[in-house]
C-alpha cells in the first residue's frame, strides 16, 4: 500500500511540474519609452527571463501550444506591450486564432512600434518582426495565406516576449 502511494505520488508530482514561462500579466499598461532603447547583453540578461532572452535577444522560438499559447487564447481585450522596453506592439483587437500554437495578429496595434527584416536563416526566406525601439526579436510575419482577416498578415509571435495589460484593469488603475 506504501509503494502505491509513493508511487502515486511520484506520478502526480512529475505532471504537476512542467517548466513553465507563463507571459506576463501586468495590471498597469508600462510607461511609453520615448526614444530608442539600447542595452548591453548583460543588462538584458539581468531584466529578462531566461526563456524571454533567448527568445528576444537570441532569435529563439518559444514551444508552441505551451502555458503561453494556452494564456493567450484565454485573455480578453488589452494591450500587448514588449517585455523588454514596454512599447505598445500588438492589442486584442487585431488578435485572431490562426491553430498554429503562437500568439497571432493580423496587424500591430502601433505600427510604429513594428519593424520587419528579412530573415534568411534555417533554410527559408521569412519575415522577421522585432521591437523597433528596443529590437528585440518578436517572431515572423506570414503574408497571404488565405486567412479571413483585413490583412491576411499572420503576426506569428512569441507570447513569452509580450506583457499583457488587460482593458477593464487598465481603465479601472486610469480611474483612480
Ligand atoms: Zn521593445
Amino acid at each position: 500500500m506504501r509503494i502505491i502511494l509513493a508511487l502515486t505520488l511520484a506520478v502526480l508530482s512529475a505532471c504537476s511540474s512542467p517548466a513553465k514561462e507563463p507571459m506576463e500579466t501586468s495590471p498597469k499598461a508600462p510607461k511609453q519609452p520615448t526614444a530608442k532603447v539600447e542595452k548591453t547583453d548583460a543588462e538584458w540578461k539581468a531584466q529578462l527571463t531566461p526563456e524571454q532572452y533567448r527568445i528576444a535577444r537570441q532569435d529563439g522560438t518559444e514551444r508552441p501550444n505551451g502555458d503561453v499559447y494556452k494564456q493567450f487564447k484565454k485573455q480578453g481585450a488589452g494591450t500587448y506591450y514588449c517585455a523588454g522596453c514596454g512599447a505598445k506592439l500588438f492589442s486584442s483587437k487585431e488578435k485572431f486564432d490562426s491553430r498554429c500554437g503562437w500568439p497571432s495578429f493580423y496587424d500591430p496595434a502601433n505600427a510604429e512600434n513594428v519593424k520587419t527584416k528579412v530573415d534568411m536563416t534555417a533554410g527559408m526566406v521569412r519575415t522577421e518582426v522585432l521591437c523597433a525601439v528596443c529590437d528585440a526579436h518578436l517572431g515572423h510575419v506570414f503574408t497571404g495565406e488565405g486567412f479571413s482577416t483585413p490583412t491576411d498578415k499572420r503576426y506569428c509571435i512569441n507570447g513569452t516576449v509580450l506583457t499583457f495589460v488587460p482593458d477593464a484593469q487598465a481603465e479601472e488603475k486610469s480611474a483612480e
